[in-house]
């Protein structure tokens, strides 16, 4: 056969449901080939597409040639001295590499997945913002990070309940690729994850937090704030100066109109930057009129910034301020810092 007429090959992953279904058509196999091989790659979890056994042959041979279904190799991987969190490297198909973490919460586990190699954002404080952009990733490399979790749960009965999408990258700038991994994590016939068990957190880009609530996709927001005006924000997070604070909580509120739903709120707290109680007298105005709930994460360290976590009693008064506005808080259970798996502390070479 003469391969230099063979069509491109496609990522398996990448499809939804409804695709695949168009394109096993396309090649003239009904819906039901297409729900025996979407049954194996979510529900058995095939790693090889021979594996799928209930698939005719030649429907196997076809897709054996034309399409690709491996999208990560995992590298290494490390676990935290407590044995909860573990980072995985991962190279992709065309040699960039990607890290996704695995925490584990007695019989569960949420998995932090990214979503862009490097970020283009430049948080300050912020590893993956510290490299640089490199690429966004495809919706199949999003979805494989959640199925080889699965894979490696699987042999500990530990199932994938919580996907964070607070890994590598900005995932509202690679908005289409997000939403379309979301659309099929959630798929019931697949791997059916919760809506509600799944988490995309934004630095705040106004017109994609709108085009989020449109969507109507049901999963959470959670919005990174780090200070409540405009001239500390802008230090620690620069799109600020494109996006300023007043154009943000506009899209918050819209979102909020439109969904119903509530935000979440990060806030990384830097001793003496933005752990003070005027810093939370700041955040409690600027929010307390919304349905919100305030994640407060001590810093975590990194090569490129030179800050340090605030006292656990700081990080105390400030939730102590925010209750005085009605404003819930949770205080960020730090894991995977000693292997660098912490939120903002993923980097790739
Ligand atoms: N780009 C998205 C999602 C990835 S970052 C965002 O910024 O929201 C995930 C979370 O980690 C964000 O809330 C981010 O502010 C936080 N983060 C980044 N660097 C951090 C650090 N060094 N310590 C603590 N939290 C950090
Ligand atoms: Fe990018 Fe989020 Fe890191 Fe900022 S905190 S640089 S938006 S990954």
């Amino acid at each position: 056969m003469d391969k230099s007429h063979k069509s491109p090959q496609v990522a398996l992953l990448s499809h939804t449901r409804s695709e695949l279904e168009q394109l096993l058509s396309d090649w003239g196999y009904s819906e039901f080939h297409a729900s025996l091989l979407w049954t194996g790659l979510y529900r058995q979890r095939a790693s090889k597409i021979q594996a799928i056994s209930p698939l005719r042959s030649d429907l196997k041979d076809l897709l054996q040639e034309r399409t690709i279904l491996s999208l990560l190799k995992p590298v290494r991987d490390i676990t935290s001295t407590d044995k909860e969190t573990k980072k995985i490297l991962y190279r992709l198909r065309d040699g960039q590499t990607l890290e996704t973490v695995f925490m584990r919460y007695r019989d569960r586990i949420t998995l932090c997945v990214s979503t862009q190699v490097g970020c283009a954002i430049g948080c300050v404080f912020c590893a993956t913002g510290q490299m640089g952009f490199k690429r966004n990733l495809s919706t199949g490399e999003i979805v494989a990070q959640v199925l080889e979790a699965g894979r490696t749960g699987e042999k500990e009965r530990l199932a994938v309940r919580n996907v964070v999408f607070m890994g590598m990258g900005e995932p509202m700038h690679n908005f289409e690729n997000t939403m379309r991994a979301i659309e099929i994590l959630t798929d019931d016939k697949g791997l059916g994850i919760g809506p509600r068990h799944i988490t995309v957190s934004t630095i705040g880009l106004p017109n994609e937090i709108r085009k989020f609530a449109e969507s109507s996709s049901p999963v959470n927001l959670a919005v990174s704030l780090h200070a409540a005006n405009d001239e500390d924000r802008s230090v620690l997070a620069p799109i600020n100066n494109r996006w300023p604070l007043a154009k943000l909580m506009e899209a918050c509120m819209y979102y909020q109109r439109i969904t119903g739903r509530r935000i979440f709120f990060e806030w990384a707290l830097i001793a003496g930057k933005n752990d003070s109680e005027k810093n939370a007298h700041e955040l409690g105005k600027l929010v307390s009129k919304m349905d919100a709930h305030v994640n407060l994460i001590p810093l975590n360290p990194t090569g490129g910034f030179n800050g340090h976590p605030a006292e656990s009693e700081s990080a105390h008064q400030f939730q102590r301020v925010l209750r005085e506005y009605g404003l819930p808080s949770t205080i960020r259970q730090r894991k995977g810092v000693d292997i660098n798996a912490g939120c903002g502390q993923l980097q790739v070479n």
